[in-house]
């Protein structure tokens, strides 16, 4: 079956190209998908264009609309082990963590089900009896949504689900790399009767299809979640129509600790925040800031924690941590442990590829950290995107704070420690989107997400999630 969804039927390439599909693990080809072409791209563009404006959806009444986000959300329950699956072969994340990814797109979809159904709009007192003065707010039209490969449907569904409760029509591009999830999200997405156009999806590289997704005139929004220098580009390629580009980056995210907590917690909270999924999360505690006074001990049990992650098949029960992405990214992360090695930051475990036979054929990472790092070096400074911990040290809460805050992205940051006001002093301090307190990673739908300064400009989840998806509107009316 074709992998490209366009105007309500599954096609092939333009030109019949396809992709071979790598799973990390093995670096096999286990599948190939269809890759469109920029003719492909732009006929899904012109069928999301033709759906919003023969107006079906967004004239769905919004309790429809929510019944159908509602049936996907039991849908993706219905075939979670299946989605679950090729999420593991496409990203080499474990099952546990896949699975995870589909509950949480689940109540996702659940939540935007509730959510469309909260009144926005707002009448405003003007103070003259004949004239009546209404807020109102309409779909934005027809969205690009541009995923990354780390969380491949976690990222897209939410953009997906806000943007079909706001009643937009849309054209979805997963990551080459990892595209297969979203592809089973189309499906749900058919099966649940959308009407032709309201829901298109091309697969390919930037490179091919990017420039349609991002320039088209026909398109009025560009969601985008990715990496840095893709957001800037994207940004630049919206600017000639004036559309609205929502960019989702990376981050440097600082996970502060002082003296008083208890190190056991705080070294399993610093190891699980930094290393789940191979450090490829946006969020991930890459950056240590430790009160000087216990940083050795601290440390060392992060360094224990780190040797004893077991990596191996991400389909294996027993696996800990899968494979990075791919050898690009391996190529990638060693770059940055070189770099790191060369500013004289201390290797005090990993920086290497792991021994064992059934570790070769993929893209393994050793967990690694480097103690004595300091601010000025590019190891503290740039997103790794991998299992990469450094370490720097603190004696007062104005300079915990001062290096929380020492970074060009804004995404998420955690401080540790027993005292509540302390830690809440020092959440607002830090000029991050996510603050977590004693923890670190955990989110809701319910809440919003997104950066700060280089981290971005837009928000997801939460009902600012779903006010991107939707234009403002203030009617005047003369009685
Ligand atoms: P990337 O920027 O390389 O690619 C992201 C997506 O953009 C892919 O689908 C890619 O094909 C597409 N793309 C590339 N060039 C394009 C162009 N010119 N026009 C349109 N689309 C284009 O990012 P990645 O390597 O897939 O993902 C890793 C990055 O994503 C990291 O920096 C990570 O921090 C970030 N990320 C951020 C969040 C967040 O919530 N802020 C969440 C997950 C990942």
């Amino acid at each position: 079956m074709p992998d490209l969804f366009i105007d309500g039927s599954w096609r092939s390439a333009a030109d019949g190209g396809t992709r071979g599909v790598i799973n990390p693990f093995d670096a096999t080809v286990f599948r190939h998908v269809d890759e469109a072409t920029a003719a492909d791209a732009e006929a899904a563009v012109l069928a999301a264009r033709w759906a919003f404006d023969q107006g079906t959806w967004p004239a769905t009444p919004v309790a429809e609309r929510a019944a159908v986000l509602d049936r996907v959300a039991d849908l993706l329950q219905r075939d979670k082990e299946e989605i679950a699956h090729v999420e593991t072969l496409d990203t080499g994340k474990t099952l546990v963590e896949s699975r995870i990814d589909v509950d949480d797109v689940t109540a996702v979809f659940r939540y935007y089900a509730q959510q469309a159904l909260v009144p926005v709009d707002r009448t405003v007192d003007v103070g003259q009896a004949n004239v009546r003065s209404r807020v109102v707010h309409h779909p934005v039209g027809v969205c690009s949504l541009i995923a990354p490969w780390n969380y491949p449907l976690l990222q897209i569904a939410w953009k997906v689900a806000p943007a079909l409760a706001a009643g937009n029509t849309m054209v979805l591009k997963p990551s080459e790399v990892t595209p297969l999830s979203t592809v089973h999200l189309v499906k749900l997405l058919e099966e649940v009767g959308l009407p032709h156009g309201v829901v298109n999806l091309v697969l390919g590289p930037g490179s091919a299809v990017g420039a349609t997704l991002t320039e088209h005139p026909a398109v009025d929004l560009v969601s985008f979640t990715g990496g840095l220098s893709t957001g800037r580009a994207i940004i630049r390629s919206t600017a000639e129509t004036v559309k609205r580009a929502c960019v989702e980056l990376g981050g440097k995210n600082p996970n502060i600790v002082f003296a008083d907590v208890d190190l056991d917690v705080a070294a399993d909270v610093v190891a699980t925040g930094v290393f789940l999924h191979a450090g490829q999360v946006c969020s991930a505690g890459t950056r240590l800031i430790v009160e000087e006074s216990v940083a050795d001990e601290l440390v060392a049990a992060v360094v224990e924690k780190a040797r004893r992650v077991r990596l191996g098949n991400g389909l294996d029960p027993a696996s800990e941590s899968g494979p990075l992405v791919s050898e690009q990214h391996r190529d990638k992360v060693e770059g940055w442990v070189a770099r790191g090695l060369a500013e004289g930051a201390e290797l005090l475990t990993g920086g290497r590829r792991p021994e064992g036979a059934d570790l070769q054929r993929g893209y393994f990472y050793e967990p690694t950290v480097f103690d004595h790092c300091d601010r000025t070096m590019d190891i503290v400074q740039a997103e790794t995107f991998g299992p990469i911990l450094t370490v720097e040290r603190f004696r007062t809460e104005e300079e915990a704070v001062l290096l929380g805050n020492d970074t060009s992205y804004g995404l998420a940051g955690g401080v540790q420690t027993r005292d509540v006001e302390r830690g809440e002093r020092v959440a607002n301090a830090l000029r991050h989107g996510t603050v977590w307190i004693n923890d670190f990673g955990p989110y809701v739908p319910q809440a919003e997400w997104g950066g700060q300064r280089m981290s971005g400009n837009g928000r997801e989840l939460g009902p600012a999630g779903l006010h991107e998806y939707l234009e403002t509107k203030h009617i005047w009316q003369n009685t």
